[in-house]
């Protein structure tokens, strides 16, 4: 191929999992500047469509609330930016405990994410029977994030990339990146079939399969790719609106739930499974699945003879400190990072891409991502030499 067959545009994402497409989509409908994105298969059916849903603040670390908020507010609009319904409702995000102890922490988070932003009712036992009358009597205490829900995770991605593609990106499926080289200030990236795509600036957004491209820069990220185990029972008649999460520091108790319109029990949490990267697969285990229904049991004993019919799980990337790489490169000028969500990047995904394109389009963001930098991992490549 002649390099007068090379593609140019601005911008040039790797992956389109929420991530890249989001960014994508901010890219072109607040910034105007030329985008392609190459996905290795198809748009959205990794990590971003195999995961439960939660649009969830509560939980996180403090630092991440301006990213989670901005979030929100992108959620709150999401149907008239798109022009497609992701089945996003805002019918509550509530955390519960069993012990006094957790409850303590629950209390003490809902009084530290105030000041930022989020406003969580602290309710005991008596009040979260009063409003839901669902759980068990184990169940001693809770905390409600009216605003926060749950959306369709089969849906969003797609639904990005297709705006992203109106607004006049170029979003190219099945381009396997095996290969980026400099080019002069910017870049070229190679794909399996011998096709390549050059721009100044690059994000790569590839999920749990990011470690390999930034270490062609010589920046190292430790990624371990894991598979969240997920659960869907038979519908029952709907009743139940926010989505619901145990808040244990015992992982094999680790539970969250959510009832879709239509009746069903999305279920997941707790122990997550070996995921393949290489070969993309990532298995259920037997084992977690009877626990996650045992333990389903005893948080809401209305579930007792509720029928399982599905389970699945997804690829994610896990960092060592349970937060995201996200930001620019700490080596390579116009190389920026927006990967490792920890099993916690749906919810902030459109935060993510709003605060990715801000800052490729105009060198600046309003949210602190020093947390998120890549550098800080610089140190393990040293020890590790
Ligand atoms: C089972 C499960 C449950 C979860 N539940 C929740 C939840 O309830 N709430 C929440 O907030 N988060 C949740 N998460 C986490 C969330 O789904 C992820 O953090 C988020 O989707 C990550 O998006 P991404 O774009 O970074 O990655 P992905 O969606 O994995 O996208 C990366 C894309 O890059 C592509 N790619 C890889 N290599 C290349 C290459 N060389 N060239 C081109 N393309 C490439 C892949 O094909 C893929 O499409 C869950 C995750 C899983 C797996």
């Amino acid at each position: 191929m002649s390099r007068d067959d090379l593609q140019d545009s601005d911008v040039l994402i790797l992956g389109g999992g929420l991530m890249g497409s989001t960014t994508a989509f901010f890219l072109r409908q607040q910034h105007g500047l030329s985008v392609t994105l190459l996905e290795r298969e198809l748009v959205g059916r990794q990590a971003s469509g195999t995961n439960f849903g939660n649009v969830r603040r509560q939980g996180r670390e403090l630092f991440q609330m301006p990213l989670a908020n901005r979030a929100r507010a992108v959620w709150g609009r999401v149907k008239e930016l798109l022009g497609e319904d992701l089945e996003f409702v805002p019918y509550g995000h509530l955390r519960v405990c069993y012990t006094e102890r957790q409850a303590a922490i629950i209390e003490q988070h809902a009084h530290d994410v105030r000041p930022l932003g989020l406003n969580l009712e602290i309710l005991n036992a008596r009040q979260l029977q009063q409003r839901w009358g669902i759980f068990s009597p184990g169940v001693v205490a809770g905390s409600y994030s009216p605003e926060d829900g749950h959306a369709n995770p089969r849906l969003a991605g797609p639904a990005f990339a297709r705006a992203a593609r109106r607004a006049g990106a170029r979003i190219v499926e099945h381009a396997e990146v095996v290969q980026i080289e400099r080019d002069g200030q910017g870049f070229v990236a190679h794909t399996a079939d011998g096709r390549r795509f050059r721009a100044a600036q690059l994000l790569v957004a590839c999920g749990a399969w990011s470690k390999r491209l930034a270490e062609q820069f010589g920046e190292h990220a430790p990624l371990d790719p894991r598979g969240p185990q997920m659960g869907v029972t038979e519908p029952l008649p709907y009743a139940i609106g926010p989505s619901i999460g145990l808040s244990s520091p015992i992982e094999h108790e680790g539970l969250y739930f959510r009832q879709i319109t239509r009746g069903n029990i999305v279920f997941g949490g707790g122990l997550k499974g070996p995921a393949d990267a290489e070969r993309v697969r990532a298995a259920s285990r037997p084992d977690n699945i009877l626990r996650q229904m045992r333990e389903l049991r005893r948080f809401v004993p209305a579930f007792e003879n509720v029928q399982l019919i599905r389970v699945w799980s997804g690829i994610e990337g896990y960092t060592p400190d349970w937060q995201p790489v996200m930001g620019p490169s700490a080596r390579v000028p116009g190389l920026h990072y927006a990967f490792g969500f920890n099993g916690e990047g749906f919810a902030i995904s459109p935060g993510v891409g709003e605060t990715m394109a801000e800052l490729m389009a105009t060198g600046q963001t309003s949210i602190d991502l020093s947390h998120f930098a890549i550098g800080r991992f610089a140190g393990d490549v040293a020890k590790a030499a």
